[in-house]
């Protein structure tokens, strides 16, 4: 089934590596018109470059952003309104996980971590909502984690973030429905992006392949499906919710686990 999102633009922040990219990439082979941000700008001139190769210059932006930092985050909105007109489809997926338990996790662990999960969403849903309510198909998709409904005790402060970052999305769905814009969450399971390449890299024993430490990683885990994700698995998930594809359905989730939930709903 081929979705057409000509003329429509997506909006991703994180885009510049693992599932942000991979997300990006659906957009734009859907035709869309992708915005894409991160912080390290070598590493968003390098996307640039392989994505131009393949898709229409016309149609790809990309700035260096911190979502944190709500200047930034203005300007970004400016630089999309400036090349694409509007914006039809917000990805908050900019982040990454902690590691670390109750004891280890310091006071400014814990603000770090709490803002990191709420306004990396706050500041982005906020700044791009003009835009957004423009639209005839607005919606916003988060990148979640499954740690908010199964928090695990070594990502203690990343868990309990991200359960409130749930909370704060389903009533984000509620209010923004008037305005007509969806909005939903992809709880994603372990999924191979850069995050893991880094802690692998990182690891002292140099004799283990990544391929060996991806299938670690999820038989540890019990992953029934027995594997680690792509990140176009989570990103096809993020595409079927911000697209029309999804257009009845707002203040939802979808799993994107290989089976690892343990609760029902
Ligand atoms: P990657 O490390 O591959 O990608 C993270 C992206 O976010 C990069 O583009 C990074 O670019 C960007 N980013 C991080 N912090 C900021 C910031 N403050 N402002 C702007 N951009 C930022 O990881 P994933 O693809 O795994 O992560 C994508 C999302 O999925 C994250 O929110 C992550 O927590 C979530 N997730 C991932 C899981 C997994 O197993 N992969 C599991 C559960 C959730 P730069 O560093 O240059 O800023």
């Amino acid at each position: 089934m081929h979705v057409d999102l000509s003329n429509k633009t997506a909006v991703i922040t994180g885009g510049s590596s693992g599932i942000g990219l991979a997300a990006a990439e659906l957009f734009l082979e859907a035709d869309a018109n992708v915005a894409i941000c991160g912080r390290d700008t070598t590493k968003l001139d390098e996307v640039k470059n392989k994505l131009v190769g393949v898709h229409d210059e016309k149609r790809i932006l990309s700035c260096s952003c911190d979502v944190l930092n709500r200047d930034e985050v203005e300007d970004f909105v400016s630089e999309v309104g400036k090349k694409f007109g509007g914006v039809d489809m917000l990805i908050n997926n900019a982040g990454q996980a902690r590691v670390s338990t109750f004891s280890s996790t310091t006071e400014e662990d814990w603000r770090e971590e709490l803002e990191l999960k709420f306004f990396s969403i706050i500041h982005c849903s906020k700044a791009f909502l003009q835009l957004l309510e423009k639209s005839t198909i607005g919606s916003i998709v988060c990148t979640g984690s499954l740690l908010a409904k199964q928090p695990e005790p070594h990502l203690l402060a990343t868990s309990a973030a991200r359960a409130g970052q749930l909370s704060l999305v389903h009533g984000m769905a509620k209010e923004l429905a008037d305005k007509n814009i969806r909005v939903n969450t992809v709880l994603v399971g372990q999924v191979e992006s850069d995050q893991w390449r880094k802690r692998f890299e990182a690891l002292e024993d140099k004799q283990i392949s990544w391929e060996k430490y991806k299938s670690d990683i999820a038989v540890k885990a019990g992953v029934p499906l027995g594997r680690m994700g792509t990140p176009r698995e989570a990103a096809t998930a993020i595409f079927f919710l911000a697209t029309p594809m999804s257009s009845f359905t707002t203040g939802s989730t979808i799993d994107v686990s290989g089976g690892l939930a343990r609760h029902v709903g």
